[in-house]
């Protein structure tokens, strides 16, 4: 059989659109206002969640209870972002991480900051896994995930 020939189109496509957070994110990003982290506690395995779930993901059960948990907490594990890709918020070189923030059996994802990243040969040495991370919020604050600049790491 002989290849048949196809052409390839070029093109981008842009694809606004709206998410409805529902009550219980939209509860979660409004305690941002005042500082707060707050997750939702599973009735049956007793895990709190943050990001605050209606349900746990484990058990599905409903969950039931409000926790307030720290701004503080452990990161869990890190990469360093070198190059540039459609989406971000953020300019390379940065730092993401999964934190585990104390009083919650779920990681949170974001920025970790406090470190130097004029050599990135040394990042490596500086950012460990275990290390402890504080919230540093912002002045301003809007309700939504960014009101958290970053997690800085406490040295
Ligand atoms: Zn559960």
């Amino acid at each position: 059989m002989a290849e048949e020939k196809s052409k390839v189109l070029e093109g981008t496509i842009s694809l606004p659109y709206r998410w409805a957070l529902g009550p219980v994110f939209t509860r979660f990003f409004e305690e941002f206002k005042d500082k707060k982290i707050m997750g939702t506690r599973c009735p049956k395995c007793n895990r709190v969640l943050v990001p605050a779930r209606r349900f746990c993901p484990r058990c599905f059960e409903d969950t039931t209870e409000w926790v307030q948990v720290s701004d503080k907490g452990t990161i869990k594990t890190w990469s360093l972002i070198t190059f540039e890709f459609s989406g971000q918020v953020k300019k390379p070189p940065y730092i993401q991480g999964l934190i585990d923030l104390d009083g919650t059996d779920t990681a949170l994802l974001h920025f970790i900051g406090g470190v130097d990243l004029s050599d990135l040969e040394k990042v490596r040495e500086k950012v460990k896994i275990g290390m402890r991370v504080q919230a540093k919020w912002r002045d301003e604050r809007q309700g939504n995930i960014q009101d958290i600049e970053c997690f800085d790491v406490i040295f």
